[in-house]
């Protein structure tokens, strides 16, 4: 059997791509991968199914034992991929797609170029911080915090193998679908 592709999209907060990947996640050939965040729980998450919360000392205790395969800060708090849940699926023929901001990217192509890599763009700022004042999950300063961080994100869009601008679900939706298939189909 074939091993799964492994997928790294990134995206802006506010850029829709959790909207998108939930449409993508109905297909069971997918497994996302569940990160390892020391940030609170939104009111509407749920432990081991958003992220896995967990203390700065026990996140601490599993980069020491070798647990991730990437981790970084943002906005203060830390964001990790448990290593072991990657690989299984991926030798279960799984594509496994890692929802993660830039910084992990990057180290991800570094310890696995054959990954492929995606990155989610918003049609403009303005409609991104748009998005974010509708969704009403944060304050205003973390709001500001999150657009400026977006600016500096989107000026590692050109790293990336691929870029979606997401200005309609449908379509967004549709070219990520084309872009899987087509890494399916190159000789490996
Ligand atoms: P949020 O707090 O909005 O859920 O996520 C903030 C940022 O952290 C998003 O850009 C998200 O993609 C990123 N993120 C989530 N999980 C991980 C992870 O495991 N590693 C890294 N590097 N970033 C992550």
């Amino acid at each position: 059997m074939n091993k799964g592709l492994l997928i790294v999209v990134s995206a802006p907060s506010g850029c829709g791509k959790g909207t998108m990947l939930k449409e993508i996640l109905k297909d069971n050939r997918y497994y996302y991968s569940v990160s390892d965040t020391t940030r609170e729980p939104r009111p509407n998450e749920i432990d081991g199914i958003h992220y896995n919360f967990l203390s700065k000392e026990k996140f601490q205790s599993k980069i020491d034992q070798d647990g991730m395969l990437e981790y970084a800060e943002y906005c203060e708090n830390y964001y990790g991929t448990p290593k072991k849940p990657v690989e299984e699926n991926l030798n279960l023929g799984k594509h496994v797609i890692l929802e993660i901001e830039v910084q992990g990217a990057m180290r991800v192509k570094q310890v696995r170029p054959d990954a492929k890599f995606i990155f989610i763009a918003p049609p403009s700022i303005e409609e991104l911080e748009r998005r974010l004042l509708k969704r009403d999950t944060e304050t205003m300063e973390v709001i500001q915090e999150r657009v400026s961080k977006a600016k500096i994100e989107l000026t590692y869009s050109n790293q990336y193998d691929y870029i979606i601008v997401n200005d309609e679900l449908k379509k967004a939706i549709k070219d990520f679908k084309s872009i899987v298939r087509a890494c399916e189909l190159e000789v490996r």
